[in-house]
């Protein structure tokens, strides 16, 4: 996807705040944080959303979310954190490489303002 942000970063074309790299997995700042604590942790391979995710995808997914907790502590929020994964056009998905959102560093608000 030479056109997608995301595959851009994970293949060092576009720069980012890099918070942990291996062969899968980027983890990197979000360009807007949204709380003291605020990264991104992107398989490399394109999956566009979670919904797209198949079988095969699992074990990547399994270990972004296995990374969250150490790469949260790391980063200043070992009290606690939110991660979230944005998915479609209702979920707010404004980039479609998926992503989950690690956000942390103080309390966070109440989960869903409608
Ligand atoms: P979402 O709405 O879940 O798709 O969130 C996309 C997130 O990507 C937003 O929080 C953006 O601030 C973040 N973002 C977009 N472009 C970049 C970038 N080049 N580097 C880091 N974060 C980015
Ligand atoms: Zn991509």
């Amino acid at each position: 996807m030479s056109d997608c942000i995301f595959c851009r970063i994970a293949k060092g074309e576009i720069p980012c705040a890099k918070v942990y790299e291996d062969d899968e997995i980027l983890a990197f700042k979000d360009i807007h944080p949204q709380a003291p604590v605020h990264f991104l942790i992107i398989p490399k391979k394109h999956i566009a959303t979670l919904a797209e995710a198949t079988p095969e995808d699992a074990p990547v997914l399994g270990r972004m979310l296995e990374l969250a907790p150490r790469l949260a502590a790391d980063q200043g929020a070992a009290e606690g954190f939110r991660s979230i994964i944005n998915t479609g056009r209702h979920g707010g998905q404004e980039v479609y490489h998926l992503h989950l959102h690690v956000l942390g560093g103080q309390p966070m608000p109440a989960m869903l303002k409608y």
